[in-house]
């Protein structure tokens, strides 16, 4: 009776995670989803097809991986818990388009698994309930490795969610939100409370989408001096743009000049703060500082 629960019933998950002792590990964000109707939005907020490859990262037990079975074309999910293997070679049995591959996303060369274990792909989306402990090294590495998203569709906490998504001159703006804004449509699909997951978080989540623009959303002339100002730009918050800038390159009297002229060829005040400039504004400032020298 109970096979033919969701694996995310609490009553199946329960009797899942029994049969072969598992003990959830803390350390690796094991914090297991158990409401199959949160599971049904996630995988309608990804707008899955059949032609749609997806990369899980983190199954667990299973409980998004079967979902995204029934919705996708192919499923390659990368779990780091060796313990886990055993359990999902059991509960993903009955679905014969899911690879399950152990290893840390983000040590993996993960084109060169897409290659190997997707051969053909012609649509490729990332559907995740993230480890926490690690969800902004895992989004920066999925969005500068040269896979080809389509779309990533995954659950973080609210707090980095408000950050993605923040406006300028908001508390959350910084440069997570600049350096995945630049690239990225990114919107809040819905909320999802503490009380969806065993054991509960201290914290609530969100789902958030985010999509490929057809063009960065302002041209940048050079990605590393772009990444390393809006860094700087943010290294104290409290302090003044000026004040960042020439901590960031060099006190002497010739740089000061540059960046001061670098500041009048874009109309920004030195006085003003990295949290009210947008994307436009921090690469034309890029922009120009690279035009002048200033490194
Ligand atoms: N997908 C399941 C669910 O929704 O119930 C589990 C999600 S749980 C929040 C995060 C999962 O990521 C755990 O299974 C954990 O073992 C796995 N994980 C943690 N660090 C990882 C890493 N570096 N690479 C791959 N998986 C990882």
């Amino acid at each position: 009776m109970t096979d033919v629960l969701p694996i995310a019933a609490p009553e199946r998950t329960r009797a899942i995670l029994k049969a072969h002792g598992f003990r959830l590990k803390k350390r690796l964000g094991q914090n297991f989803l158990t409401v199959p109707k949160v599971l049904a939005r996630i995988v309608t907020a990804a707008q899955l097809t059949e032609a749609d490859d997806v990369i899980e990262i983190g199954p667990g037990i299973g409980a998004l991986t079967e979902f995204l079975a029934g919705s996708a074309g192919r499923v390659l999910a990368i779990e780091i818990d060796s313990q886990l293997l055993p359990v999902l070679a059991d509960t993903m049995a009955p679905y014969d388009n899911v690879q399950v591959v152990e290893g840390d996303v983000l040590k993996l060369d993960l084109p060169a698994l897409v290659e190997e274990k997707l051969p053909g792909s012609t649509s490729l989306k990332v559907v995740a309930n993230l480890p926490y402990y690690i969800t902004t090294p895992i989004l920066m590495h999925l969005l500068q490795s040269d896979l080809p998203l389509a779309g990533l569709t995954v659950m973080m906490q609210k707090e980095v969610a408000d950050r993605l998504t923040a406006r300028p001159s908001t508390k959350d703006y910084g440069s997570l939100s600049i350096a995945v804004q630049q690239n990225m449509h990114v919107a809040v699909a819905f909320d999802v409370s503490r009380k969806s997951f065993v054991p509960a978080p201290n914290v609530d989540s969100a789902i958030v989408t985010l999509t490929r623009r057809a063009q960065p959303l302002a041209e940048v002339t050079n990605q590393e001096s772009f990444d390393k100002l809006v860094r700087g730009g943010f290294a104290a918050r409290r302090k003044t743009l000026w004040n960042n800038l020439i901590n960031l390159y060099g006190k002497t009297d010739a740089v000061k000049e540059k960046i001061s002229l670098a500041l009048q060829d874009c109309n920004i005040e030195a006085s003003t703060r990295a949290e009210t400039l947008d994307i436009p504004a921090f690469a034309a400032l890029s922009n120009a500082l690279f035009a002048r020298n200033v490194r």
